[in-house]
């Protein structure tokens, strides 16, 4: 039996052929997993859980409809999608985690995050999160009518396009030293997470001990899975991990 974890998806009906993608993963190989996470960015952009706009109820039954089939799902929020609640968890069947989590898998101690909370060399985007995080803030967000939230969410989403524009890639990049800190508070050698869009496994030493830091891909150009089970972790392309069942 396997463990899954994807992130970064951005689903959005700008890009049918990813929703397609989505539609078979989760109607196919996800099935006969125990476990899926799904570390943030599931969504383009998630401005409360009474926003009924495609593609979001399809996603929703999609989801339902694994956790129907035996499945466990998790989803962590992400930075387009921090305002999932309640009615997304009712409507899944979903558990959404907390950012970090730490989890046990298969026997080992592992961090979960989405990754946003590592980039602190981008002292920008850390003020905006720490004003977007603010549950005052969410609330009055929250009370505003559903198209001005909508078009508040798609004007930030093309300021930040903007905004990186000018920024070195160092910056949109996790800082190791915060890496390192959120690892020793947490007490784990393994540290899962998604955001940068960098996929890959990196291996280095944290006190003394060999640790490992696993970065899952984005689904524009690098979609892929991690598939753990008792003996391995491994990246693999989505498109293959659908056609290898
Ligand atoms: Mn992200």
């Amino acid at each position: 039996m396997t463990t899954l974890f994807i992130s970064d998806l951005h689903l959005s009906t700008d890009r049918p052929e990813k929703l397609e993608l989505f539609r078979q993963f989760i109607s196919g190989p996800a099935k006969d997993a125990d476990k899926l996470y799904i570390l943030g960015d599931l969504f383009e952009y998630w401005v409360g859980d009474d926003d009924s706009t495609p593609p979001n109820p399809e996603i929703l039954s999609l989801l339902r409809s694994l956790s129907e089939a035996g499945a466990r799902v998790f989803v962590m929020h992400g930075n387009r999608d921090f305002l999932m609640g309640d009615k997304f968890e009712e409507a899944t069947g979903a558990t959404l985690l907390p950012d970090p989590s730490v989890v046990l898998l298969y026997g080992e101690k592992t961090l979960l995050m989405h990754g946003d909370l590592l980039c602190t060399n981008d002292t920008e985007y850390m003020k905006f999160r720490y004003i977007v995080r603010d549950p005052e803030w969410q609330k009055l967000f929250l009370e505003k009518p559903l198209q001005e939230r909508i078009a508040m969410a798609k004007q930030l989403r093309a300021a930040s396009k903007e905004a990186m524009k000018d920024k070195i890639p160092v910056i949109m990049d996790v800082e190791q030293e915060t890496v390192e800190q959120f690892m020793r508070t947490h007490h784990v050698h393994r540290l899962i997470h998604g955001h940068t869009h960098r996929p890959a496994i990196h291996h280095f030493e944290l006190d003394g001990q060999p640790t490992t830091r696993i970065v899952l891909g984005d689904w524009y150009q690098n979609e892929n899975i991690l598939v753990c089970n008792e003996n391995e972790q491994k990246l693999v392309p989505v498109q293959k991990f659908l056609t290898n069942q």
